[in-house]
């Protein structure tokens, strides 16, 4: 007894008073109304379904908001964390092919300005229209070379066909040597306009997609923090939150929430998922026709 009394302090034989701990807890500990798995990361919402990648449980609100609706798992509900990673992942791709076809335009433009170098010496001894019409088209050869001589190398051997008579047999084969030269660099420059208008459109539209996916992975991350934080605050005004929770300070979501109220920033939300989900559509849809193109 005496010892109990020395490790409670009241060595005097004073009663001492310990306050009761108070028993109440923010909701995140209270126990849940419900039966059946917790949301993994709303731990007060009950979960309704699971993530279709790694099995987790999500709420309604997750389940709602991390939707992808194309590719291997349309219709499918994801985490927060597997949708994260199938954003990153189409952003790394994004980012792979436009190095690629960059790569392709920059070889494509030095064919040009190369051929069209030769192509100004040869036309020079006949004057500007010949120095310009054999700068143009050897250019446009520089610029799809390897279809060019491709093409013209197989057809060789098609040149020189026997006549009967040697000198008429090389003739002949001389003028289809020379007509197909300007027949296949007459097709080496629509060949080439393609090329660099495909390139040109390709970076540009993946540029596009490289920037809004990578805000929409922003947005995602900042809804994610938000509404844990809603959440575990529940009932106190979007402006308290702001003033109140450091981590809040940058989240774009929560100052969407404020300028628009909670119904608009979930709408802008929506639109975010939805163009994210659209935009794995095209770039899916791109590949295959950049493959063909290329
Ligand atoms: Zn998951
Ligand atoms: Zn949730």
């Amino acid at each position: 007894m005496n010892d109990e009394k020395k490790a409670n302090g009241s060595i005097d034989s004073i009663p001492t008073f310990t306050p009761p701990t108070p028993t109440f807890e923010p909701p995140k500990n209270a126990k849940p109304a419900f039966n059946g798995p917790a949301c993994h990361y709303h731990n007060d919402e009950p979960a309704v379904a699971r993530c279709a990648k790694c099995g987790k449980p999500i709420c309604k609100d997750c389940y709602d908001n991390y939707k992808v609706s194309g590719g291997q798992y349309a219709g499918k509900a994801l985490c927060f964390d597997c949708c994260q990673e199938l954003v990153a992942n189409n952003v790394e791709e994004l980012r792979n092919n436009y190095a690629t076809i960059k790569g392709q335009y920059i070889i494509c433009i030095i064919g040009c300005v190369i051929g069209a170098i030769v192509g100004i010496m040869w036309g020079a001894s006949a004057g500007v229209e010949g120095a310009l019409i054999y700068g143009l088209l050897c250019a446009a050869i520089g610029g799809s070379a390897g279809n060019f001589f491709k093409r013209f190398i197989s057809s060789i051997p098609g040149f020189f066909v026997s006549t009967g008579n040697i000198v008429v047999s090389i003739i002949v084969g001389l003028i289809k040597f020379v007509g197909c030269f300007f027949i296949y660099a007459i097709v080496a420059l629509f060949e080439t306009v393609r090329k660099i208008i495909y390139y040109i459109s390709y970076m540009k539209k993946t540029s596009g997609f490289i920037e809004s996916d990578s805000a929409a992975l922003k947005q995602m991350a900042d809804y994610m923090e938000y509404t844990m934080v809603r959440n575990q605050n529940r009932g106190i005004d979007i402006e308290t939150l702001l003033n109140q929770k450091s981590e809040l300070a940058d989240n774009t979501y929560a100052q969407m929430v404020q300028e628009r109220g909670e119904e608009g920033a979930e709408a802008a939300m929506r639109d975010c998922v939805a163009t994210f989900n659209e935009h794995g559509e095209i770039i899916r849809n791109f590949n295959v026709a950049g493959r063909d193109a290329a």
